[in-house]
């Protein structure tokens, strides 16, 4: 348990939410998003009650994970303000610009439009009482990632990479980031995806297609623990692409990831 001491001054930007997690990768399809849809749903498994707010506004992949797309949320009065419900699906409340906008059109923002809609997501959801609130930022580091970490309390951030040398380059100056003084964001670990694939006919057999253990030597050079090893496995890209994630699924290899990721950030 590394999370649980809970937030020790909430004040005024989301009260309610006990732990708010980033989930954050240097580059690109690494599987920030499959790992963050997954955490999130293990960790509801378990009884928590969750969120995930997608931050990728230019590429959010929430609704099509969450098989929520075309869905659009309802307005709710709070106090005499008009906040915007998440959709709630398999027990967890999902907030993305992709349930905002229309989904065929790409989100040609410029910075401060896409930070405007970040702060909506803060201030205008009503997340209502959360034990986690997921933040699945976009890759890199850049203006969102800026306005988050001002306005927002994160109380630590997952760091998703794959072995492959040119990923851990990124993720490498992702964690750099936040260990910036202004910044300042714990770094709860690291996490490394598409470690290994087997072959369904070769159950013994690991193949280490992008490399082997990078993501546990990441981890040990920044002296931060290290959340666990998420194999190549067809039905987790399946369930990704089908809006059932696999953590919901019974093959038994990536459930049993998933769950035990949670468990080592819970
Ligand atoms: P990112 O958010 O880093 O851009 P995604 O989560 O969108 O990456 O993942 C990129 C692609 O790789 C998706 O098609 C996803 O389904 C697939 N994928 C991610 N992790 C795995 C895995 N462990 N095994 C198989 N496919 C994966």
């Amino acid at each position: 348990a590394r999370v649980n001491s809970n937030r020790q001054d909430p004040g005024t930007i989301l009260p309610n939410v006990k732990n708010i997690i980033a989930v954050a990768s240097g580059k690109g399809g690494v599987g920030k998003s499959t790992v963050a849809s997954n955490l999130a749903l293990a960790l509801a498994q378990e009884g928590a009650k969750v969120g995930i707010m997608d931050a990728d506004i230019y590429g959010p992949s929430t609704p099509m994970m969450f098989g929520i797309q075309g869905e659009r949320p309802m307005m709710r009065d709070v106090d005499g303000k008009g906040m915007i419900e998440p959709i709630e699906r398999f027990g967890v409340k999902v907030m993305s610009i992709g349930l905002l906008v229309d989904e065929k059109q790409a989100v040609i923002w410029r910075g401060p439009m896409a930070t405007s809609a970040i702060r909506q997501f803060i201030n205008d959801v009503y997340w209502g009482e959360l034990d986690y609130l997921i933040l699945d930022l976009p890759p890199g580091t850049g203006d969102i990632h800026l306005t988050l970490v001002q306005t927002v309390p994160i109380t630590g951030a997952v760091v998703v990479t794959t072995p492959q040398a040119v990923a851990m380059a990124d993720a490498k100056k992702g964690m750099m980031m936040f260990k910036q003084g202004q910044i300042n964001v714990p770094i709860l670990g690291v996490v490394e995806n598409m470690s290994y694939f087997t072959p369904a006919e070769l159950p013994e057999n690991k193949y280490y297609i992008f490399g082997k253990n990078g993501g546990r030597e990441l981890a040990e050079q920044f002296e931060v623990p290290f959340l666990g090893e998420i194999p190549i496995v067809q039905s987790i890209r399946e369930g990704g692409d089908k809006g059932f994630p696999a953590v919901l699924n019974d093959e038994p290899v990536s459930k049993k990831a998933f769950l035990d990721l949670a468990a080592n950030v819970a």
